[in-house]
């Protein structure tokens, strides 16, 4: 072995950052592998950006308000920009079961702290100005929610874990979770061996494989989605906007405005698109764009500037996964973050070194009973 640590975490990513920098911050000898030359280059810098708390189950309410706290204010307390913009997320509806199926949520959402209300079409004209009016009968609309940079926010995490004497090493894979009788002793990568107690698994849409080399099957599937982002125009409008009707090939889609004035937009395909192949399409700039005209005349004009696919790493309910394996003692699974793993990372990080530390709070258990490895994996979230 070369090295022990209290923690060893696969991966920098969404996930793997904000939980190292957590342990790092507790004190613990932690370190980060990952294949990538650098931060956040997995699906990490595949996400638009997008940060919500608006969800439909309270588990992912919960862990997203902190990772609110923790971005909203990150330039006050730490210093860099990453780019935060409380545009606020919007949900316009045109369907009479869609606007109720919203308002139905509100108590819930409003119960575990989210702050958001339903409005009018008169004001989601406001917030939105030049969406289609016809048939708009209201939204939702929550005014914290917000974007980030998803590469900004990774460095950023990235300095400050190594101010906290977090180690790294990247350009090098774990070819193998190094297991005792019922224990993790560590991992084996193509350099070297490293030992700790407690290994995190927050390898995204390659946590399946990972796991398997500790004989452990953990139902995360990577699934292919494409996204785009335009030429800088003055800014019009500020908030995240999900059209959650369905279309052909597709289901929802979701936009938004940058602070360089960019619009970053994202479709959902139906059906899901499973694998890990991140060649762009053709179909995918025909469809998008068709629904974005529709909803926003106004857009017609822009030029796209360039076009990426990434992974979700999906689960087969929509929800994390994240706790500790109850096969493998020491082996902690922080992923399935299916499309939200850059807006739940960053409260999963801090929970993640809670865990570790035996200093969970009762608002952790309902978030760690949501997200349970071993739930049944049975229905799906509301808001999905
Ligand atoms: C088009 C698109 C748009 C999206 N938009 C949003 C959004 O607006 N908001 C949002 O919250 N989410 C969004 N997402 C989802 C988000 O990108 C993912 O949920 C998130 O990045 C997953 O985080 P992760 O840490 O689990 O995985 P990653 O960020 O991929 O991190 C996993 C890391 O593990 C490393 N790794 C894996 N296996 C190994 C190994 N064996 N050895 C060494 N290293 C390993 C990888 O190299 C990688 O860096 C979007 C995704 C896509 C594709």
């Amino acid at each position: 072995m070369h090295k022990t640590y209290d923690a060893i975490v696969v991966g920098a990513g969404s996930v793997g950052m904000p939980t190292a920098l957590a342990l790092g911050e507790k004190g613990l000898r932690t370190l980060v592998i990952d294949m990538h030359p650098s931060p956040g280059q997995g699906e990490n810098k595949h996400a638009i950006g997008g940060v919500r708390a608006t969800h439909s189950a309270p588990g992912k309410i919960l862990a997203c308000l902190r990772s609110l706290q923790i971005l909203s204010t990150w330039k006050q307390v730490h210093g860099d920009d990453i780019e935060w913009l409380q545009g606020g997320y919007l949900y316009p509806v045109y369907r009479q079961a869609d606007a109720d199926m919203l308002k139905n949520l509100l108590p819930l959402q409003k119960s575990y702290g989210l702050n958001i209300d339903f409005v009018g079409p008169h004001e989601v004209r406001a917030i939105m100005p030049g969406i289609n009016p016809d048939g708009l009968l209201g939204g939702t609309f929550a005014p914290e929610d917000g974007s980030i940079s998803p590469l900004l926010v990774a460095n950023a995490y990235y300095r400050r874990a190594l101010r906290l004497g977090v180690e790294f090493r990247f350009k090098e894979k774990i070819d193998q979770l190094l297991t005792g009788p019922g224990y993790i002793q560590g991992v084996a990568t193509d350099r070297g061996r490293y030992a700790a107690p407690v290994v995190v698994d927050a390898a995204g849409p390659f946590s399946a494989p990972l796991a398997a080399t500790a004989g452990v099957r953990i139902p995360v599937t990577p699934d292919c989605h494409e996204a785009a982002i335009t030429e800088p125009v003055q800014s019009f409008f500020h908030c995240m906007v999900v059209d959650i009707r369905p279309a052909p090939g597709s289901k929802n889609f979701y936009f938004y405005q940058n602070l360089h004035g960019q619009v970053v937009f994202c479709i959902t395909p139906d059906p899901p698109i499973v694998g890990t192949d991140k060649r762009e399409t053709s179909v995918f700039l025909p469809q998008i764009c068709t629904r974005l005209v529709h909803l926003l005349p106004r857009l017609k004009n822009l030029r796209v500037r360039r076009t990426w696919r990434g992974l979700y790493p999906m689960t087969p309910d929509g929800s994390p996964i994240v706790g500790w394996n109850r096969e493998v003692h020491g082996l902690l699974h922080a992923t399935g973050m299916c499309g939200q793993g850059l807006m739940l990372g960053t409260g999963v990080g801090e929970l993640v070194a809670r865990l570790i530390t035996r200093t969970t709070t009762p608002e952790d258990a309902i978030i760690l009973k949501e997200f349970s490895p071993y739930r049944e994996f049975k229905g799906m979230e509301k808001l999905k």
